[in-house]
């Protein structure tokens, strides 16, 4: 395990807390995942990303982590308090398909957003209706101790019992006065004893095509209770980390909340982390307000607001520029000058893994992993260790250019400051920003494209080093004659 000093802020508390897991060298991190009834957008990318970070720097501290990201595949409705359609059940009658089917293709397109993300697949990525019995069994954890009730075969948690036993709102820092004053009756609440009351189970209407039998009625899970039931199920009564979207802080979480104290007694939950959003021009992102863009159409460019298609490791280092608990504004020009800084970074990269040592450094040359590290821990501070990572590039631009020379020692440092710190705790890909591929097979072959073409220089056989260069160009390659030697990239 290596020395940290990590603190996190905890969304429960409104503190910064040393970060502390449960059992010594394990931690137990779960993060609400998507509704796959429709492709990820660029809302979806940045708690993916978030979390991901925290995923990645966890291990490399040495911790070992069971990551556990749900995918909601039922019971989550159209409209707020549990009214309207199951959104899955509704795509399914549209497209006429089965919900699975509906479920299964969005699954897939968002593993694939995900990986094209370098996005780590979680340890656990449980689905809702697949832990059918177990959501029954926490249903009936939460009637015994008396916070719920039955009624119409829907059961119902009953926020105001619970409130007067213990605090409901203590999370997104609401209270129940100004909340009631805030709902308003919408049909088909007559069930409930309270309009802030949300549902558990859901008695099928005769045409919702997703229903299973309880003891309560044919029907479905509300979409809160999968969370509780499923982080008990992989994590145990009590876990470390539950991380989400700050717009899933209320209802959601509060909701989660309040099951959990229902049914066990006390919060599952030691750190609640919660990432800001992203805006688009200032607003919201969302379909009511024609902004609605998909991670395919950025990286496709295909959408009337984006000026060109911008690559998944460029969307990446974008959301990374920013703290995780401060808003991101997204415009052409925010993700163009990511593109730009992005590709500062990687030149950077290249030319340092082309350096020639020297027997001593001329300059001294900063830990950057321990300062790189001192951000991380603070509460995950990526654009502080990204400007230290830029700090870092210019030593090597330097050295590049022959104004410094570096040791050996010292090359081998920032490379693995690069390697570590940007490529396996940011996640950034240090081939080819724009395909996005792992240029490793092919550096040797290029490499000794280079090593052919510097003899037949040597050997004034200008043909062979003319022909090597503009064959590499036509392919998309970059060849640049330094004082070092050769310098070669993907344009
Ligand atoms: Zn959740």
């Amino acid at each position: 395990m290596k020395e940290h000093s990590l603190s996190l802020y905890n969304t429960l508390t409104r503190t910064r807390q040393p970060f502390r897991p449960l059992q010594d060298g394990h931690v137990g991190m779960y993060v609400c995942g998507p509704t796959v009834y429709g492709d990820a957008h660029l809302g979806h990318a940045r708690p993916a990303i978030t979390f991901d970070v925290l995923f990645r720097y966890l291990q490399w501290l040495g911790y070992k982590v069971r990551y556990v990201r749900n995918i909601t595949d039922v019971g989550h409705l159209e409209h707020d308090a549990d009214e309207g359609e199951d959104k899955i059940a509704k795509k399914a009658r549209l497209e006429q398909l089965e919900p699975m089917e509906v479920v299964q293709y969005f699954l897939n397109r968002y593993h694939h957003d995900m990986e094209a993300l370098n996005v780590l697949p979680p340890s656990i990525e449980p689905h809702a209706s697949g832990h059918i019995i177990e959501q029954i069994e926490y249903i009936k954890k939460i009637l015994e101790a008396g916070y719920a009730y039955e009624s119409c075969g829907s059961v119902y948690f009953d926020v105001t019992r619970y409130n007067a036993d213990h605090k409901y709102g203590k999370l997104s820092g609401r209270n129940i006065e100004d909340l009631h004053n805030a709902t308003r009756e919408l049909d088909g609440q007559q069930e409930k004893r309270n309009p802030l009351d949300f549902a558990l189970w859901k008695k099928a209407a005769p045409e919702h095509i997703m229903h299973w039998p309880s003891p309560w009625s044919e029907g479905f899970p509300g979409w809160h209770l999968e969370c509780s039931t499923m982080g008990r199920k992989y994590l145990g009564d009590t876990f470390d980390i539950h991380g989400g979207g700050m717009d899933l802080m209320f209802p959601h979480h509060e909701c989660e909340i309040a099951q959990s104290v229902a049914a066990q007694g006390h919060d599952a939950v030691r750190y609640w982390m919660h990432n800001n959003m992203i805006t688009i021009a200032g607003k919201k992102m969302g379909k009511s307000y024609n902004n609605f863009i998909t991670l395919g159409q950025f990286f496709s460019g295909d959408h009337p607001l984006l000026e060109q298609p911008y690559t998944p490791m460029v969307i990446r280092f974008f959301i990374l520029q920013a703290q995780y608990r401060s808003t991101v504004d997204f415009s052409n020009a925010a993700l163009q000058a990511a593109e730009k800084a992005l590709q500062k970074m990687q030149e950077a990269y290249g030319r340092l893994c082309a350096l020639t040592a020297a027997d001593k450094s001329t300059v001294e040359i900063p830990d950057f992993m321990k300062i790189c590290q001192e951000a991380l821990d603070d509460d995950l501070n990526t654009p502080m260790a990204i400007a230290h990572l830029f700090e870092a590039a210019k030593f090597i631009n330097s050295a590049a250019d022959g104004n410094i020379r570096l040791s050996q020692e010292d090359i081998d440092r920032l490379k693995e400051v690069f390697d570590e710190i940007l490529g396996e705790i940011l996640g950034i890909r240090l081939g080819n920003a724009d395909s996005g591929a792992d240029l490793t097979p092919y550096e040797g072959a290029v490499d000794l494209l280079m090593e052919i073409r510097a003899n037949a220089k040597q050997n004034k056989d200008w043909g062979t080093s003319d022909l090597i260069r503009d064959k590499l160009a036509e392919l998309g390659f970059n060849v640049k004659d330094t004082k070092n030697g050769v310098e070669w990239s993907l344009k």
